[in-house]
């Protein structure tokens, strides 16, 4: 690929999708602003965070989508998925019923991108060792079943959250070189 001089080398479209308050839009101000809300209205209607990462000396520039709580009456939009080349697939290990939700998901994904999308499987909350429900065992299961990637994160704390966003990116430029 070419690189104009000066300009952006490389720019990487990456979704979060996942259940309602799974923790999607803290893993973004996380990741982009070092920061952590408790307060449930993370989510601060921009459609998207641009964060810079450098990559064998290019300059990648990923552009992460947060939904804007659409998520909750399932009308997250075509236009969100477009073009995207990473996802990052949310649960929160602490309530079962969002790892069940992963299956739904991967099925819209599935049907918005080609199968060339890089995915993350991201079991969330993991400082909240004590009230688990989801084993790390399920979570990697069901990644190696689906052929993506799987990590568990904490928002909070800041654990691997770095990390899963690097690892998508990294993947996202392997494929292209
Ligand atoms: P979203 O709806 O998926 O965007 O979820 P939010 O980012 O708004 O988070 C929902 C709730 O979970 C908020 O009260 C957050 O403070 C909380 N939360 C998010 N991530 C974590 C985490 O890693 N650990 C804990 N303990 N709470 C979290
Ligand atoms: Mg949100």
């Amino acid at each position: 690929m070419d690189s104009p001089i000066g300009g952006e080398e490389y720019l990487f479209k990456i979704v979060l999708i996942g259940d309602s308050a799974v923790g999607k839009s803290n893993l973004l101000s996380r990741f982009a602003r070092n920061e952590f809300d408790t307060n449930s209205k993370a989510t601060i209607g921009v459609e998207f965070q641009t964060q810079v990462v450098e990559i064998e000396g290019k300059e990648v520039k990923a552009q992460i989508w947060d939904t804007a709580g659409q998520e909750r009456f399932r009308a997250v939009t075509s236009a969100y998925y477009r073009g995207a080349l990473g996802a990052l697939v949310v649960y929160d290990i602490t309530r079962k019923g969002t790892f069940d939700g992963i299956k739904r998901w991967l099925q819209e994904l599935d049907t918005q991108n080609d199968s060339s999308i890089v995915r993350m499987l991201v079991g969330n909350k993991c400082d909240l060792e004590n009230i688990r429900e989801v084993s790390i065992e399920e979570g990697k299961t069901l990644a190696e079943a689906e052929g993506m990637f799987f990590i568990e994160t904490s928002a909070l704390d800041a654990t691997n959250v770095q990390t899963a966003f690097e690892i998508v990116i990294r993947e996202i430029y392997n494929n292209m070189s």
